[in-house]
């Protein structure tokens, strides 16, 4: 039997598709989210949950075609290429490697801070307004430095990141660690970024769907969709669980994007960019903030409820496996810095697809040549941080609404 017509549609219940279904519902619109699996069980799951403003500048930066060359034969680096014959992935590098200068760079970061701002702004907003239990806090987050060249190096970049709102703090290595004991000697030097914050991404996700459901949005998961046909007045989808109609559709699938817009005669430039995490029980001395490790680009979050090391990015395809050689290098990395580098039980060892751009801005809006298609996916390492900006983008988009922020550099036209 067929379901009933909806409103809005939404393929893909991770934090986007999630975002995106809650402020849809808060605009009137009813909403119906479909996942292959379960809601928030893609990278939205084991993330590192870090809010950060402060990480607008794209991963294509001057500089990172040598580095990534160098990284190729390294392989527990924290950037790693697996060479194959893939042409979708070397289109996307040459595209990748262009962006590497300056202007681009600029470019990239400043439409990728303003939707972070308004996305960290309405966070707060959100997690007060929907009661959402997933341990935000807004405590800011630190990048520590053992080698002093490095520091040195990034401590300039600081004064080019205030150019885009974003402010920094900055300590030598001795009084850092005075006020940081989770820290072992041989700091270099750190950065603050008081404007960041964190939360608990698993809980965030399974938090947004609560208040999504008490406002009388539906979610199906353990339902995948196979195809898309658009009519005069509408959509219809085909699932495993039969057919589906509705006014519009959004597609948020994350890194499984481009194998379902190919149907629809779109080709989307995201890659999965790999990356791991590990969670533990919480250490008895842990870090007062979360912190990148910048030498070995190791994150570390802590929550109540536990801690996490995170990061690595692998552009080897749709991989389905675990790689042993990057989880002991975030247990290596932690371990250079950190007293208690891990817990005493490991709750999960994870791994997570990216959804890459190679502008690394997200692809939010009407899909071109269709009237009711929309696209909310491409959102890189920040998905969670944009996520409340991209949802009531998305939601004020598709009601005719005047958006907060101007949504032509995030628009699918650009790689047309
Ligand atoms: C190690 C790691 C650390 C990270 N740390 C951070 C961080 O600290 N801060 C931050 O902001 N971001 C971080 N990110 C990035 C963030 O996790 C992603 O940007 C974000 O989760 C993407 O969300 P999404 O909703 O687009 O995709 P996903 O969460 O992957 O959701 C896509 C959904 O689509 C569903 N789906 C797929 N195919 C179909 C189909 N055919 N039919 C129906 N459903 C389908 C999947 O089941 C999935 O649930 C990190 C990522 C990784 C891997």
């Amino acid at each position: 039997m067929n379901s009933p017509r909806d409103d809005v549609l939404i393929v893909g219940g991770g934090v986007i598709g999630l975002a995106t279904a809650l402020a849809l519902v808060e605009a009137g619109r009813g909403v119906r989210v479909l996942d292959a699996g379960r809601v928030g069980g893609g990278a939205s799951h084991g993330n590192c949950g870090t809010i950060t403003p402060s990480h607008a500048p794209p991963l294509a930066a001057p500089g990172m075609v040598a580095a990534g060359l160098r990284w190729m034969f390294t392989p527990d680096a924290p950037l790693y290429l697996k060479p194959r014959l893939d042409p979708a992935l070397w289109r996307w590098l040459a595209h990748f490697a262009a962006r590497c200068n300056l202007g681009d760079w600029r470019q990239s970061t400043r439409s990728r801070s303003l939707i972070l701002a308004d996305s960290r702004d309405r966070l707060t907003d959100w997690v007060g307004r929907y009661q959402l239990q997933c341990e935000f806090a807004e405590e800011g987050l630190d990048y520590v430095f053992r080698e002093q060249a490095n520091f040195d190096h990034y401590a300039r970049e600081c004064e080019l990141l205030h150019e885009f709102g974003i402010t920094s703090e900055i300590f030598g290595g001795e009084a850092y660690l005075r006020d940081e004991p989770a820290l072992k000697p041989g700091v270099a030097g750190a950065v603050r970024f008081p404007g960041d914050a964190r939360l608990r991404p698993d809980r965030y996700v399974a938090e947004l769907a609560r208040a999504l459901r008490e406002r009388g949005g539906v979610i199906e998961d353990q339902c995948q969709v196979e195809s898309l046909h658009e009519s005069a007045d509408g959509v219809v989808v085909a699932t495993d669980r039969g057919a589906r109609r509705a006014g519009e559709v959004v597609l948020a699938l994350g890194a499984w994007s481009p194998q379902f817009a190919n149907g629809l005669g779109l080709r989307l430039p995201i890659q999965p960019g790999k990356g791991y995490s590990i969670t533990y029980s919480r250490p008895l001395v842990v870090p007062k903030r979360p912190m990148v490790l910048k030498d070995r680009s190791v994150c570390v979050t802590v929550w109540d409820s536990g801690f996490r090391l995170g990061s690595t990015m692998e552009f080897s395809g749709y991989d389905t496996s675990l790689n042993a050689i990057r989880l002991a290098a975030l247990e290596r990395g932690a371990a250079e810095y950190l007293h208690e580098p891990v817990g005493a039980t490991v709750q999960e060892r994870w791994y997570g697809w990216r959804p890459m751009t190679w502008d690394d801005l997200p692809i939010l809006g009407r899909a071109p040549r269709h009237r009711h298609t929309w696209l909310a996916a491409g959102h890189g390492m920040l998905g969670v941080s944009m996520s409340a900006a991209s949802g009531q983008l998305m939601a004020d988009l598709i009601s005719g609404r005047q958006p907060a922020i101007d949504p032509t550099p995030y628009r699918m036209e650009r790689f047309l």
